[in-house]
């Protein structure tokens, strides 16, 4: 009667109790193990995974036992059979499975193996290619493709556990040896060495400095090479390298952060708790450069009918052809034909140049150029023409909510909706209320992320919001190490091995250098709206670095202009290399400014860049602009490229310890006194001398939520 769908001590200790009795009953002649509730497991609990007495060695003793009872054991999967769930089952002698449930082994995600005999029993089951797949991805298999794989016995469209039980029935008395997986040989491929050596390059490829594919990897090779009772030692000896190795750790810590993140607060007592949705029958999107593009597809994707708007006809084609292109490509992705995602049909994909179209949809999401007295215009024009309980949201990177909520008669309904680029790709989502931004309306906009399938991350209203904000001193910090000495191959490369996609430059080069530049003129930070006089490498008594608008002054934008911090094969290429222009530019520059170059070492670069971003955060806590440190970690790693095994930026600067961050800060702000980004926030300063605690009590430290309403 113990429920399978978390394992727990209890769990294991049912089962085999269970199986003891069968075993000894001589009335008994087979025995089924099924789930509660229509599932069969899914593994073990997450939050124990850590914890020292975590039941992993048990379950591989279970499932030993399970394989060795002298009855045919079956197993009736129904719902999900994952991770150590799924190694029950391939423990189990046969394996019937309901046509909807889905099998995995996810522990790779979470920076593990699995660890329960899994790694030698699946190859064996459904061969090295299959079971390497399966092991390395963590990917789940519907039902259908388990039965073509052999991983299962039979499906069944009606009652599993029915099904499993005339299964045991007529299997009564049938030897049990060629059913037991650790006594059969792995199958053998033509050439199974130069199969691994060719998976193991694409598997470290995609692991990206992840320790646990490559890991899986090598117990999966050890089932090829050695014995089942070796193998099983492998395995438990790789997975304690893992357990130890730190990133099992920080995964478990993004896998959780995700959870903790969807529970947003707000300083006024808005609450994920207490506020409701409205429902998202229809969508409107306003321009669509490459921003709107992706919305759109995300929309239709999600099956929100929308209304795709430009300001006149000739950008509408444009737009129309680009999204539809993408909804193509997307069509075949998915392996629907295209009137499966019914693009075509007008009623689920309307193109307009008409405000007037947009008179009856439930929300309408704008992403016209980065300008506030565009967007202003547009907002009132909203606030007009939309129906009254319309949903209005701007996608602008950094521009003030409140301002652009200011244009309406109906600020409560205003809410930033940051889409991050390709928007039908990027799973963040990040959420910015504005000062009279009603719960409803928050609530609405994380339902909205949910439909699309991304993460929505509830944050307030500031300049650069919670991800661009950190970002800015990252990149400032960029900067100056080039104009110090470094160059952009140099810090990228610094930033790519810590585990980014991209690093700072090649990522301003995707970007558009121009975004900043212009950024940067609205400011009054650079153009002709600076005062005569002004020195070129300070603003407001601070350290600024013309550099990035010195490119921008020569046309170098980026990959759309083949030229920005490094060249391209041509304008719209994506090959980065290295530029003597570039070289010979710094070098000059520094001359002019008198500044000596210096080597400056990887330890330099990697701190700098990372800890301001990380004393940003700091601040973005304290001012109470997020909720937690998980909000700050979930958006970094689904939005900024971060890797995901470091954590997120603040569980990463947990690892590296607050004092050591502190003491750093304090070390290069003392060089740089004129840059405030490395000043250390108050709030790190006073988590370091409270003795360091563990991130998730950070929280409790601030002496009250600093209310900014
Ligand atoms: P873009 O220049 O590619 O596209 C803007 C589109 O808006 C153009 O097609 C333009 O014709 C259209 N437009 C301008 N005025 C209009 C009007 N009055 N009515 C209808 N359409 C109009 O810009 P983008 O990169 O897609 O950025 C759009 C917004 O998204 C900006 O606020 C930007 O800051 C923000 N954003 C951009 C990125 C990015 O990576 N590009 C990421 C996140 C957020």
């Amino acid at each position: 009667t113990a429920s399978l769908f978390c394992f727990s001590f209890a769990v294991l200790q049912a089962l085999e109790d269970g199986l003891e009795k069968a075993d000894a009953d001589p009335s008994v002649k087979a025995v089924m193990i099924c789930g509660e509730n229509g599932k069969f497991s899914a593994g073990a609990d997450i939050r124990g995974f850590s914890s020292p007495n975590r039941p992993v060695k048990s379950l591989a003793a279970l499932v030993s036992l399970i394989e060795s009872s002298k009855k045919p054991v079956v197993a009736a999967i129904e719902g999900v059979a994952l991770g150590g769930g799924l190694e029950v089952a391939l423990g189990c002698h046969y394996r019937v499975a309901h046509v909807k449930a889905r099998m995995g082994l996810p522990e790779v995600t979470l920076g593990l193996l699995p660890g329960a005999e899994g790694t030698q029993r699946l190859p064996r089951l459904i061969g090295v290619p299959a079971a390497l797949d399966m092991i390395t991805t963590g990917k789940h298999i519907p039902a259908t493709e388990a039965l073509k794989l052999g991983l299962v016995d039979e499906v069944v469209e009606e009652n599993t556990v029915e099904a499993a039980i005339r299964l045991a029935n007529k299997v009564i008395g049938q030897p049990l040896g060629p059913r037991r997986l650790s006594l059969k040989p792995v199958p053998k491929l033509p050439d199974m060495e130069a199969f691994l050596s060719e998976a193991r390059v694409r598997v470290k490829k995609q692991a990206q400095g992840c320790l646990a594919p490559e890991l899986c990897f090598q117990a999966v090779r050890a089932a090829t090479q050695m014995p089942f009772a070796d193998g099983v030692r492998r395995e438990r000896e790789l997975f304690m390298v893992l357990l130890s190795s730190g990133q099992a750790r920080a995964l478990q810590y993004a896998f959780l952060a995700e959870r903790a993140a969807q529970k947003w607060t707000t300083p006024g007592g808005a609450s994920w708790s207490s506020a409701t949705p409205q429902p998202v029958r229809s969508a409107a999107v306003i321009g669509l450069g490459t921003m709107g593009r992706g919305i759109v597809t995300s929309l239709v994707k999600a099956n929100i009918p929308v209304v795709a708007l430009e300001q006149d006809l000739e950008y509408l084609n444009t737009g129309r052809k680009a999204v539809m292109l993408l909804l193509e490509r997307e069509a075949t992705k998915m392996e629907l034909g295209a009137q499966t995602l019914d693009f075509h049909n007008p009623a689920r994909l309307q193109f307009t140049v008409d405000f007037d179209s947009l008179r009856d949809v439930d929300l309408v999401i704008e992403a016209v150029f980065e300008n506030m007295a565009l967007k202003k215009e547009i907002f009132h024009k909203l606030s007009r023409i939309c129906k009254p309980g319309a949903l209005l949201c701007t996608n602008t990177s950094a521009l003030n909510i409140d301002e652009i909520a200011s244009a309406t008669s109906r600020p409560q309904q205003v809410i930033g909706t940051h889409f991050f680029s390709p928007a039908h790709v990027m799973r963040l989502l990040e959420i910015i209320y504005g000062r009279h931004t009603s719960p409803t309306a928050i609530a609405t906009a994380v339902q909205l992320a949910k439909a699309l399938k991304k993460v929505g991350v509830v944050v307030g209203n500031c300049f650069g919001f919670v991800g661009n904000r950190m970002m800015f001193p990252y990149v400032q910090q960029a900067v100056f190490l080039l104009e110090e000495g470094s160059r952009p191959e140099a810090v990228d490369r610094v930033l790519e091995d810590f585990g980014f996609k991209i690093g700072p430059f090649r990522m301003s080069d995707l970007a558009g250098l121009d975004v900043g530049w212009r950024s940067r003129q609205g400011q009054g930070l650079t153009g002709p709206s600076v005062p005569a006089g002004t020195p070129a490498r300070q603003r407001q008594g601070q350290r600024y670095s013309p550099l990035p608008d010195l490119l921008c002054e020569s046309g170098r934008f980026g990959q759309k202009t083949g030229k920005g911090w490094y060249q391209y094969e041509r304008a719209g290429g994506r090959t980065a290399t290295p530029d003597p222009w570039l070289h010979n530019l710094l070098a000059q520059y520094r001359d002019t400014h008198g500044i000596e170059p210096r080597f400056i070492d990887q330890e330099e670069i990697l701190e700098r860049c990372l800890f301001s971003l990380i004393n940003e955060g700091f601040a973005i806590l304290a001012e109470g602009i997020a909720s937690g440190p998980e909000h700050l970690d979930v958006i970094y790693i689904n939005g900024y490229g971060w890797p995901k095994h470091k954590g997120g930026p603040m569980f990463y600067a947990s690892t590296v310890g607050l004092p050591r961050v502190l003491a750093k800060l304090h070390k290069y702000s003392e060089a740089h006194p004129d840059v405030p980004g490395l000043r250390p926030n108050a709030f790190l300063k006073k988590l370091a001398a409270v003795g360091n605690p563990p991130i998730k009590e950070w929280m409790s430290y601030l002496s009250q939520q600093s209310s900014r309403l």
